[in-house]
């Protein structure tokens, strides 16, 4: 009976905090927010967006998050390259109409995420530059800065934590793919060198789009890619990589020339109980070897 009660004060005065109080589920999308984060945010009571479609139509509005960066589509694929993938948060963010947040993530091993925010607009302003700066480092210390997803040190460190059982799924267990885009050189040489990165960009954007939060995906060199797939089956993990070849088939990325299209080849690990980060990521490395050797645009799985 208590509980039950406890229960009901509960949801009335979450409604009612001055905090601003969200979940999002494992896709991503908004399934509870209160009313002071629907005043911030801009959300109607029912509306479930996805966060990514939240931001984005506060940006073209000119409200919400402030977003220091020319390109929202890049500060979207960098943002995602951090979000929901470790277990807590926590960061300051400050709004178009003048507020500070101090924002705290919760992720769950099944992938739902509690937001909480707190107004801190009063609260230690002298150091606030300071802070914002070891921010950007941060984030600029994790992030590719061509393609604006994780770089390789991320990806290293994503792909540690994993082994040590510390992901936000609770597993030591998933995939390693490891991406190599085929005939680059000859890209490049065709159509220039912008058009190269333009290229990079594109397939970057791509595979983002069709995978799911808790994945890390990175740019590890020139034209080669990692994504890891925690949790994750070999059979489950040949799916979304085959679903990446029929997405990126289908781009045309090169305005002046639309008839242009790329592929890539791929190499698929699945991580032992006793691997190493070197043991896996050579096991997909010489599964990507073997792809590129039977012809490319093809996904080879690591013997
Ligand atoms: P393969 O199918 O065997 O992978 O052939 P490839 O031509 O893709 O392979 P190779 O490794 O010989 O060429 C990679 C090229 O990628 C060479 C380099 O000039 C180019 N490259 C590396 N980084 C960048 C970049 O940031 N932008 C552009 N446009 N090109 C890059
Ligand atoms: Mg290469
Ligand atoms: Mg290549």
């Amino acid at each position: 009976m208590y509980g039950e009660q406890i229960t009901e004060k509960l949801a009335e005065l979450r409604e009612d905090s001055a905090a601003l109080i969200a979940v999002y589920d494992p896709d991503d999308r908004l399934r509870y927010a209160n009313a002071a984060f629907r005043d911030t945010y801009h959300v109607e009571p029912g509306e479930t967006p996805t966060w990514a479609e939240l931001m984005r139509r506060n940006w073209l509005a000119g409200r919400g998050a402030i977003i220091a960066h020319p390109d929202m589509e890049a500060w979207l694929a960098s943002a995602i390259s951090r979000r929901g993938k470790v277990k807590r948060r926590a960061f300051e963010s400050d709004l178009v109409d003048g507020r500070w947040l101090w924002i705290v993530e919760t992720v769950h091993a099944d992938g739902w995420m509690l937001f909480l925010a707190t107004d801190i607009t009063e609260l230690r302003r002298e150091e606030r530059e300071l802070r914002q700066l070891r921010d950007f480092a941060t984030r600029a210390s994790q992030t590719d800065e061509l393609t604006e997803i994780s770089n390789r040190r991320h990806m290293w460190s994503m792909l540690e934590t994993l082994l040590k059982g510390e992901h936000v799924s609770g597993s030591r267990e998933g995939c390693l793919c490891l991406f190599d885009l085929d005939f680059f050189k000859q890209i490049n040489d065709r159509y220039g060198h912008q058009a190269g990165d333009r290229v990079l960009i594109d397939f970057s954007r791509t595979v983002q789009n069709s995978i799911r939060l808790r994945d890390g995906f990175g740019r590890i060199g020139g034209e080669e890619f990692m994504l890891l797939m925690p949790d994750t089956s070999i059979a489950n993990a040949k799916k979304i990589i085959d679903r990446l070849f029929d997405a990126v088939h289908q781009r045309r990325p090169l305005s002046n020339a639309p008839d242009f299209s790329y592929t890539f080849s791929a190499g698929l690990a699945e991580i032992r109980a006793d691997d190493t980060a070197e043991a896996v990521y050579s096991r997909a490395d010489l599964a990507l070897y073997t792809a590129k050797h039977e012809g490319r645009d093809r996904l080879t799985l690591a013997a």
